[in-house]
């Protein structure tokens, strides 16, 4: 089966994994700075925090930005359900904005006629999270304007697309956020295995989500209620969880990120070359915005089914019968039991479950050959047509 993704493990990662392990520290030494500092460097932002998940990231990137009871949180329907529960573990409330039907990241369009509702309701969002697809960023200009209009602060949830751009920038410069987060879970773009890092401008963000990554605890005497007892002294100034990241994860994320632009460059010309070898079926390719360059985390193609005499399901079938390890990204999450127990339904958002009914991602990974490229296509092509 050529799976839609994987990771890419070379011995020079391997080796730094072993190295950390005959080291003094296995979690809380040197190296996890090195990774934040390489990523953070990489993606022009100020500062960064490392933690064990994106998940993680999230959480303490909603509790940074005060997201609390009564508050609200608003994101894509077209996302891994990570982005949505964040709120959910800070005692807040989800709701969904629409996706643009052509790039299907959420519609900044979709998005301000929501505010404007919400804001007559009195029922504004304290926080909205524009996830970048595929590793093609949203319009940020656009949401970043609707943001300074209407008082919400923003997290970008960039666990597709460490290495894309966005205008002359980066993503993760957080020039159109308040924090900007990444995964890396070995699917992504870069692995540390489990992993994520939340990157922000803003030193005080910054400093919630270092003690939030570890118990709540400081070493600062600044925020302390008195001085320290003596150099062992700590103090617990607020309700924090473990989250760190070991240093034999951190080894694997510097080792990694020293590939991050041939990853990139890799990924850049599948995609390209895809685009060359599926222009002519009944597709629909991933539309690309002009300010964008996508990190292509994902391929993924839209069947257009009027032009078709098989189901979405029979071609997901017969391209994993042929060998093709085609999946799906994403299942509507407010068509998941949990949130339609919260009242979502079969309707709310049309555009995504249109998309539902007919996205396919097909196989892009960095070590993906020509062949197997070719191999993809020509089962598509004798499925479709
Ligand atoms: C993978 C992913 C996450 C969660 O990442 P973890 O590191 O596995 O916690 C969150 N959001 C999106 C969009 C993702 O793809």
């Amino acid at each position: 089966m050529i799976p839609y993704g994987k990771q890419d493990i070379t011995q020079g990662d391997i080796d730094a994994v072993i190295e950390v392990l005959g080291s003094d520290f296995l979690t809380q030494g040197p190296v996890v700075p090195r990774f934040e500092e390489l990523v953070k460097t990489s993606v022009g932002a100020g500062f960064s925090v490392a933690v064990n998940s994106a998940t993680s990231a999230l959480h303490i990137a909603c509790l940074a930005l005060d997201l609390g009871p009564g508050d609200r949180l608003w994101t894509s329907p077209i996302t891994f359900v990570a982005s949505a529960n964040c709120a959910l573990y800070c005692n807040a409330s989800v709701d969904f904005v629409d996706i643009d039907p052509t790039t299907y990241n959420l519609c900044p369009q979709a998005l301000e006629q929501k505010l404007i509702a919400a804001e007559l309701a009195g029922a504004l969002p304290k926080i909205v999270v524009p996830v970048h697809l595929a590793g093609q960023s949203c319009d940020m200009k656009a949401i970043k304007a609707l943001s300074d209009r209407f008082g919400f602060r923003i997290i970008e949830d960039a666990s597709h697309a460490i290495g894309a751009a966005y205008g002359d920038e980066k993503v993760g410069s957080c020039h159109y956020s308040d924090i900007t987060v990444f995964s890396f879970h070995p699917v992504k773009i870069i692995t540390t295995a489990e992993g994520g890092m939340a990157v922000t401008n803003d030193p005080v963000l910054a400093g919630k989500m270092e003690r939030l990554r570890s118990h709540g605890i400081t070493r600062d005497p600044h925020l302390m209620t008195h001085t320290p007892h003596g150099p062992w002294y700590y103090q617990q100034i607020e309700l924090g969880f473990n989250y760190r990241m070991t240093e034999m994860q951190a080894a694997l994320g510097c080792s990694q990120m020293t590939r991050l632009h041939e990853f990139i460059e890799r990924r850049q010309q599948l995609a390209a070359q895809y685009a060359e070898l599926l222009n002519d079926l009944p597709l629909m390719l991933p539309y690309q915005l002009e300010t964008t360059a996508s990190s292509w985390h994902l391929y993924i193609i839209r069947l257009q089914l009027s032009e078709l005499s098989k189901s979405h399901l029979d071609v997901f079938n017969e391209l994993r019968s042929a060998g093709i390890g085609v999946n799906l990204h994403y299942i509507p999450v407010h068509l998941q039991p949990y949130y339609r127990q919260m009242g979502f339904a079969d309707g709310d958002f049309p555009h995504a479950e249109q998309y539902y009914q007919e996205a396919i991602s097909i196989p892009l990974f960095h070590a993906m050959t020509d062949e197997q490229q070719l191999q993809v296509a020509t089962s598509l092509r004798r499925i479709l047509i």
